[in-house]
């Protein structure tokens, strides 16, 4: 069996073991700790945003800020279809209730359009929704003038779902410092790793605040323990924080090389007729292009899809993966409101993510090369 190639696999750069070290000579073993600190500075620094609060998942961070936010049973929030389950689980642990909007073809994200139609319906219907979770999937950035002006004149705060963009900008602005919140995720698959781990962000030095505090078990100021509201545990520790530290020294190495990727399949594709590849609409979007994704139009490719496709890597034993399933479409959110204009049930059908490791060597590519010259006879 040849090597496998994986969608996007942990690259270490070496240091992270250094501050690892550190953590174990002091004793720093804890959910809380130099490197924890240190991580919340450098990343406020990246992102150019006031706070950070570095926590056990991108989940727990979106989850927190809807607590913060207020959100409670019955409440309702916009989210994105398109994405993946974890945008919308934490909605469903506060007894709220999802409501599904779908994406426009653009960069695939939430469609304004939609977002204003499904504002006025709701409010119709007698309830205003009270957030809107605002993805962007694959490191693409989304319409975020047009979403924040819709957020604005309705009055809705906005989290920005930043799971998979860390590095990508919007007008030069980082994602996730758009909104109210952003959240970030460093799981083992993302941009950058902790192995498992996650970040609440925002400019409210306050939220950020109350996110610590519920995130260690809510403990009021006193010698004993004394809580006065329900708490979480779900702070990063500081061993996994040494990771983050190292992680992020080389992040915008990280993303010229997940770029390099895009690039190298764009000039693959660029001959090959019915094959799309994601693209930047124009100079305000800058994505760390997380995966490299492609659209398959069997009608034009002479009846090669994107099984046909998918199935000739996985014999090379190079993982690949269908975009996401819509989460209207999933069995446990089916019951939920939706405002649908078929664009991610269609993307869901004829797409596929390619392998797009910052850490893919020539080696790699060369296998890839072949078999999509196979698959295309090209
Ligand atoms: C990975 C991911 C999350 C969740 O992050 P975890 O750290 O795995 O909890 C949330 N949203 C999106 C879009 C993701 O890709």
């Amino acid at each position: 069996m040849k090597e496998k190639i994986w969608l996007s696999s942990p690259h270490m750069c070496g240091n992270e073991i250094n501050y690892i070290k550190e953590a174990f000579a002091d004793n720093w073993v804890a959910p809380l700790g130099p490197n924890v600190d240190r991580f919340e500075n450098d990343m406020a620094n990246y992102l150019n945003i006031k706070s950070v609060a570095a926590l056990a998942s991108g989940t727990s961070a979106l989850h927190l800020a809807l607590i913060i936010l207020g959100i409670k049973r019955d409440d309702e929030v916009l989210v994105s279809s398109f994405t993946f389950s974890a945008s919308v689980n934490p909605i469903v642990y506060q007894c709220a209730k999802p409501v599904f909007v779908d994406s426009e073809e653009e960069t695939w994200n939430m469609s304004p359009e939609l977002l204003e139609a499904a504002i006025k319906e709701r409010i119709e219907k007698g309830k205003k929704p009270k957030v809107i979770i605002l993805v962007h999937l694959y490191g693409m950035p989304s319409k975020i003038d047009k979403i924040m002006e819709i957020a604005g004149k309705y009055e809705i705060p906005v989290i920005e779902d930043a799971a998979e963009a860390l590095g990508s900008t919007y007008k030069g602005k980082k994602l996730g410092t758009f909104g109210t919140f952003g959240i970030l995720s460093f799981n083992g698959n993302k941009i950058i790793t902790t192995s498992g781990g996650g970040a609440l962000i925002s400019d409210n030095e306050d939220y950020i605040k109350q996110a610590r505090f519920l995130a260690t078990q809510a403990r009021d100021t006193a010698a004993h323990y004394q809580h006065s509201q329900i708490g979480y545990n779900y702070r990063m520790s500081n061993i996994v924080a040494g990771i983050g530290r190292a992680q992020l020294e080389v992040v915008n190495e990280r993303v010229e090389s997940r770029r390099n990727n895009h690039q190298f399949y764009s000039d693959i594709f660029k001959d090959i007729e019915g094959v799309s590849i994601l693209e930047e609409p124009n100079s305000d979007y800058y994505s760390n292009f997380w995966l490299t994704t492609i659209l398959i139009d069997e009608t034009k490719t002479g009846g090669i899809s994107r099984e046909t496709l998918r199935l000739a890597f996985e014999k090379e034993n190079i993982e690949t993966r269908p975009l996401w399933k819509p989460m209207h479409l999933q069995p446990v959110f089916e019951k939920y409101p939706k405002y649908l204009n078929g664009v991610s049930e269609k993307l869901f059908d004829i797409g596929l993510c390619l392998p797009s490791g910052s850490n893919l060597n020539n080696n790699d590519k060369q296998r890839i090369k072949s078999v999509i010259s196979d698959v295309f006879k090209k």
